[in-house]
């Protein structure tokens, strides 16, 4: 490998999705659903794939259809017009919209605060840009509770403080997060704000999951807080919004002088997007925009679908023995094994950090998988996520329920 890509190693989606096609256990691993999208979303790319129109390359920044959708449902929801021509740009997944963003602005050097825990790829994108990633962890304000939540992980306002400095480039915030499922507070994301404001830094804000918000909890943007329009770049994901992960199609927005750098990244290795997927998604979005905030938008039914799923798998975790943590946004829950450790051999795995021996041991000894939470921690803090494991729940009831009857079983 180059010296910038050194130390690299396959990710944990790398080696767990090979450990599921030859374990076969009852998979709550990676995060995509195993029921069908919704009918309107792969109706319209059926009409699409039939018609004779949109087979051949689009434009280069986004599909025009599609960024004049994004602009116009990100307008209504920051409160200001955005540019469809110049501050929206698509891209293959959210990744590629993270990965434009970070090598798009980060230097040599250039520092970046990544909260932890966090979805993997943030810390080789910032080191494959000559960046240094510095690390700050949500921790448990109260560990005695039965039922311990995502809000119950906070952020100690003092070391958030201290992290910044004139080297500081750029803040990742992920709202709601990945695999806490914590969905930041209004005082919370004021705190980030006046901070990156203080000490001009950019701020990349992964939304992906910015649909699945569990009551009462509200997703709020941090572009919309006063002040950030103008040193924000908010990130989301198709494959997320319109249960569509196979599709991997994301988008960026943000001020046209943030999103030329990520303009740049794009035109030189990607240059254009998927056409058909693009124009599906666009038609998906158009509808979508005329029922906005209505009960029949599949923007406020998907987190209300997913509700008794979160309450089901809370449930069974606790009867089996976890201690679950109850997430407020997103599809998965973080749970702690260890009250179960004695039924368990992890001296029958070699990995480094126990949670990849349990879940290991999970899956090939009881059928259940999970995914090992440490790798959402930076090496100095892989401890905080040894004691976890981490189960997707958007997976039909029948497959939740045979995931309970299987930890019945083991028990
Ligand atoms: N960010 C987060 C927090 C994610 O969980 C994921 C995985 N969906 C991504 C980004 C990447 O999304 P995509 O599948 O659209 O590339
Ligand atoms: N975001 C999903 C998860 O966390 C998918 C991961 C991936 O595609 N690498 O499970």
């Amino acid at each position: 490998l180059p010296k910038r890509y050194e130390g690299s190693e396959p990710s944990v989606w790398v080696e767990y999705i090979q450990l599921a096609l030859d374990y076969k256990p009852l998979n709550l691993g990676q995060g995509f659903p195993d029921y069908p999208p919704p009918k309107y979303v792969t109706d319209a790319l059926l009409e699409v794939a039939k018609g004779t129109k949109h087979h051949q390359y689009t434009r280069d920044f986004g599909h025009p259809r599609l960024v004049e959708a994004l602009a116009k449902l990100y307008s209504k929801l920051i409160g200001r017009d955005i540019d469809s021509r110049r501050e929206v740009m698509t891209t293959l997944g959210a990744y590629e919209a993270l990965y434009a963003t970070i090598t798009g602005h980060v230097d040599q050097g250039d520092e970046v605060i990544i909260i932890e825990p966090f979805f993997d790829c943030y810390e080789p994108m910032v080191r494959y840009a000559g960046g240094v990633p510095r690390f700050i962890a949500l921790k448990p304000k109260n560990t005695e509770a039965k039922f311990l939540s995502s809000g119950d992980f906070v952020l100690d306002k003092a070391e958030l403080e201290g992290l910044f400095n004139t080297k500081t480039k750029a803040i990742i915030l992920n709202t709601p997060n990945n695999p806490l499922g914590k969905v930041f507070t209004l005082e919370e994301l004021t705190f980030i704000a006046d901070l990156c404001k203080k000490h001009n830094v950019l701020c990349i804000s992964d939304e992906v999951y910015e649909w699945m918000v569990y009551k009462p909890n509200e997703h709020i943007r941090i572009v919309t807080l006063p002040g950030m329009w103008e040193r924000t770049i908010t990130i989301g994901s198709a494959g997320k919004t319109f249960s569509v992960t196979g599709w991997k199609l994301g988008w960026a927005y943000g001020p046209a002088n943030l999103m030329y750098n990520l303009l740049m990244v794009h035109q030189n290795s990607v240059y254009t997007g998927c056409t058909p997927i693009q124009e599906a998604t666009a038609r998906a979005f158009e509808k979508e925009l005329e029922r906005l905030g209505s009960d029949e938008s599949y923007f406020v039914s998907i987190s209300k679908e997913l509700e008794p799923k979160r309450a089901f798998v809370a449930k069974f975790l606790q009867e089996a023995g976890f201690k679950p943590i109850i997430p407020e946004g997103g599809y998965f829950m973080m749970a702690d094994w260890t009250p179960l450790e004695s039924l368990v051999d992890l001296n029958a795995e070699t990995d480094k950090y126990k949670d990849y021996r349990f879940t290991k041991w999970m899956t090939k000894n009881i059928g259940l998988q999970g995914i090992p939470p440490s790798v959402f921690y930076s090496e100095e803090h892989k401890s905080l996520g040894e004691n976890f494991v981490r189960y997707c729940f958007i997976k039909e009831d029948k497959n939740l329920q045979a995931a309970a009857d299987i930890l019945n079983k083991w028990k």
